[in-house]
Order: C-alpha cells, then structure tokens, then sequence
C-alpha cells in the first residue's frame, strides 16, 4: 500500500478501470457515480449503445489481465458490409484478413469492470454520489447523495471521469489559464433497433458492421449477442433533410423508403421511433490543461469528448488509462512528474483523434458508397501487403496499431494522402489499378515521402 487515497468521479467504463488500475498500484481509491447501479437497477431500460472496441482498448485490459470476459460478449466485425440505395451489397474490409473491430455493448463492458472493481480489495464504489463541488487545491470533492444529503470527501487526488457532460471540467471554467472549446457538428442522432429472427439469428451478417452511407447522412448497425443489431441514424439536425425538417409522417416514411430500402423489412418501427425521439446532438470537447495543481486531472470523455466516427472515443479513454499505468511506474508514484507527464503524452493524441474522427464522416457516410474511394483502399491494400514497412493504412494505424499514437497516425495519413493524389491522378487508373506500373510509381513516391519505412 502506499497510503495514498484517490478518488474517481464517474464510473463509467474509463473511471472503472482507472480505478482498477490505480488500486493495482497499491492506491486506495473511492469510485463516486451519479447514477443507480445498472447491475441492480434497469438505468438502460433493456438497451444500452454498443460500441466498437479496436485494438487500442483491448490491449489497454489486456496491461492489467482483465480482457476475457469483455471478449465473451464481444462480436467480431471484419467488414464494412454497404449497403446501396438500390439494395445492393459490397464489401470493405476493414484491415487485412483477421483484422476485426468488435462490437460490445457499453452498459455491458462496464458493468464488467464494475464486478472486476467490486473484487479490488482496495476500491469502494458509491452509487448516486454526484459531485456537485470540487476544490481544485485541497482536491476535497463534494457529493449529493441520492439527491438528498451531500457529502464532502477528502482524497489525497482526484481524477474526474465524468463524461463528455464533466461537472468538474465545468467547475475548472473558474481557474486561471483555462482553455476550453466546444464544437457541434451538424449531425445529430438516434438509435433503431433490428430484432433478432424467431430463432434468435441475426437478420443480416453477423460479423459486420452494417452501413448505409447517404453523403450527407448514414445509418449503421452493430451486431449484439443476442441476435439484435443496434442501429444509428446520424442526419443533420437542421436544413434538408434533417430531424428538423422531417416532422410528417408521410415525410418520414418517404426518407427511409426511398434512403434504406433494404432495411425496412428488417427495422423495429422505424417512422414511429423516428417521430417519438428527440435526436441527441454530437459535439467535441477540447480543453487544456488536463491537471490543475497537480491535485485534480481530467480523463475520458471529461478531457476530450470526440465524435464517433472513428469508434475511438471509449478506445481513446482506455489508453488514457494504459498510459497513467505505465507512467506511475516511470515516475516511481511521483505524482508531481506523473500529472505533467500524463498531460503532455496525451493532450495531442486527443486532439489528433477528434480531428480523425471529425473527417471520418466523411469517409463513412460518403466514400465508402463512392467507387473512386473504393479503388483507393484496394491500391492501398495491395501495396501495404506488399510492403508493410513503408505503408500501414490510416485506418490500420487508427485501429489496429496500438503501438503509433494517434497523433503519428495523423502526421503520417497526411502524407499518404497527398501521395494517393497522385497515384488516383494517373490517367486511367480506373482500368490500370492492378497493373505492375501502378506499384511502382506508388513505390517510388512512398519511398520518396518515408525514406525506407513509414
Ligand atoms: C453514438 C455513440 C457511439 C459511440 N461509438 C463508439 C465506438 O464505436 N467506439 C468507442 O471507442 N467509443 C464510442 N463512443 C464513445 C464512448 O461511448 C465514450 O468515449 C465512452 O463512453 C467514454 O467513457 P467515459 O467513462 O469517459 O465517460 P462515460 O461513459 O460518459 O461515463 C461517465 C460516467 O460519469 C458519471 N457522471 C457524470 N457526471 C457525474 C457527476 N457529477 N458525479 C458523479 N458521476 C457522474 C455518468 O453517470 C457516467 O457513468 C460512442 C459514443 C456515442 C455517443
């Protein structure tokens, strides 16, 4: 034990396993979540999102061994299966051949870490204890218990996991030197839901992540183990069409006939869900700085909020965590070199991922649909294959290579993509794509841009 005290605001899936973490150090550490605990109270109401876990948020659980029962319930997706207006199908694969994203549900990865927490000798957790007050000196924090009574903890440090919505980043507005922007985009969304068949198949493939990409809006699906795909429409909440002006039923009805076709067998009430939700608005966050007095730091959501279009943001805040981990070790329990430390490492990887993620509607809800974008992933594809040391896809460095920070990523997909330029500029590339001279005059301006290797 090292007699130092913690305590976690938030005990969402990134406070939870922060919690593990910093307990696994020899931390004594109290988990304050605003919420009822879902494991004994139905706060999901039966559905909670599910979400793409990549390798970054595996290998994270993997540091501290508590993987296997997250991959119990996980979903391998190993393609983008697109689906087009006329009902027709293409696939993308998402990486070479293995290479998977994997569908887990949220409500579930963290009521798994909250039955990991609860065996912690050293984590006491405390449902419906919402930080309501903080003192960003002393680190004492200040709770309403079960909208009733409040309590004031002291705690040695704090780290606030409290979500894109962060009541402590909000209290931090008041400090020196705060930097803080908020930008929402034009989408906003809601979720549908695809029954499972009578015998509790999946109505479409299983080990995909469905996509219906409309340029200026899309849905997805993501499958779940129990034979239901969770689905999201992201539209723009304004202009047309949008949640905004698609108020009518027959308004409603013409969208999805017309966009989705293929799904509307399979969709549970589509125009009725549509009508009767108020559509949740996406946003991002960016603050600096991440600490204040070495005392109180921001994690997860409550230091970057990103869009989902990466399925980043929960991978994002779990390597927040990996990197806490290994720097504690760094820094022998130093917390005055641990707080700058974590921030520096971090801060440009979060940004470098909202910025990814920002562009990636593009991407999704645009390219994958475009033949043009199509053939640019197959050159890519084939010519990583070939050389791997000189070119690892964006979306591979992204999701598939824990070992390159975000902010590399970034850097080095800025470059491929003034080289694919090129190589889409060549006349005829439509029909020439597979020809030899195609490869070399990507090896030649690969090599040109990254020396030897990427
Ligand atoms: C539509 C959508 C799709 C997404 N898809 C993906 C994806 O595919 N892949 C991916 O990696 N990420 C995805 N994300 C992002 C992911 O959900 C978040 O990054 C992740 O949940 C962040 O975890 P967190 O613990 O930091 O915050 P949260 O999950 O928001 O948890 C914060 C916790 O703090 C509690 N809390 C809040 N205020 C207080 C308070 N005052 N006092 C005490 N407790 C408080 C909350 O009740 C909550 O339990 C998606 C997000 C959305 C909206």
């Amino acid at each position: 034990m090292t007699g130092k005290t913690f305590t976690v605001v938030g005990g969402g899936p990134v406070g939870t396993l922060l919690a593990i973490s910093l307990a696994r150090h020899g931390y004594r550490v109290g988990i304050y979540e605003g919420r009822p605990d879902s494991r004994h109270t139905n706060i999901y109401q039966g559905r909670s999102i599910n979400i793409a876990l990549s390798d970054r948020g595996w290998t994270s659980l993997e540091k501290l061994d508590i993987s296997d029962a997250a991959r119990q319930q996980a979903i391998p997706m190993y393609h983008r299966a697109v689906h087009g207006v006329d009902g027709g199908l293409s696939s993308l694969p998402y990486g070479k051949e293995g290479d998977a994203i994997w569908s887990v549900s949220r409500g579930g990865i963290n009521e798994q870490l909250l039955d990991i927490a609860d065996g912690e000798a050293n984590i006491t957790t405390h449902f419906e204890h919402r930080l309501i007050d903080i003192d960003f000196e002393t680190a004492k924090t200040t709770f309403k218990v079960r909208n009733d009574s409040e309590l004031a903890v002291d705690s040695d440090y704090v780290f606030a996991a409290d979500g894109a919505y962060s009541k402590v980043r909000r209290l931090a507005h008041s400090l020196p030197r705060f930097s803080y922007s908020q930008t929402y985009m034009p989408q906003s969304y809601i979720e549908l839901n695809i029954p499972a068949n009578a015998d509790g198949s999946h109505k479409l493939e299983k080990n995909a992540l469905h996509i219906w990409p409309r340029k200026d809006f899309m849905l997805i699906a993501l499958p779940n183990t129990d034979g239901t795909f969770t689905c999201t429409l992201f539209l723009n909440h304004s202009g047309d069409p949008s949640f905004e002006s698609l108020q009518e039923r027959p308004d409603v009805e013409a969208f999805f006939g017309s966009n989705f076709p293929d799904a509307m067998d399979l969709l549970e009430r589509p125009v009725d869900v549509f009508l009767e939700k108020i559509a949740s608005p996406l946003f991002l966050v960016q603050v600096f700085p991440w600490s204040f007095n070495r005392k109180v730091a921001l994690i997860g959501d409550a230091a970057h909020a990103i869009v989902p279009f990466y399925g980043q943001g929960m991978n994002c805040g779990f390597e927040d965590c990996a990197e806490l981990d290994r720097l504690i070790d760094i820094h022998n329990h130093d917390w005055d070199r641990i707080f700058p430390a974590y921030e520096n490492a971090r801060k440009p990887n979060g940004d470098a991922i909202a910025e990814l993620s920002k562009r990636n509607f593009v991407e999704m809800s645009d390219l994958s649909g475009d033949s043009k974008f199509q053939l640019r992933k197959m050159i890519e594809a084939k010519f990583s294959q070939r050389f791997p040391d000189l070119w690892t896809p964006l979306y591979s460095m992204v999701t598939f290579s824990p070992d390159v920070p975000y902010s590399e990523a970034l850097r080095v997909g800025d470059e491929q993509n003034k080289v694919m330029e090129k190589i889409m500029a060549i006349p005829g590339i439509e029909n020439d794509w597979d020809e030899q001279h195609v490869m070399d005059r990507l090896y030649e301006l690969a090599t040109e841009t990254f020396g030897g290797r990427q």
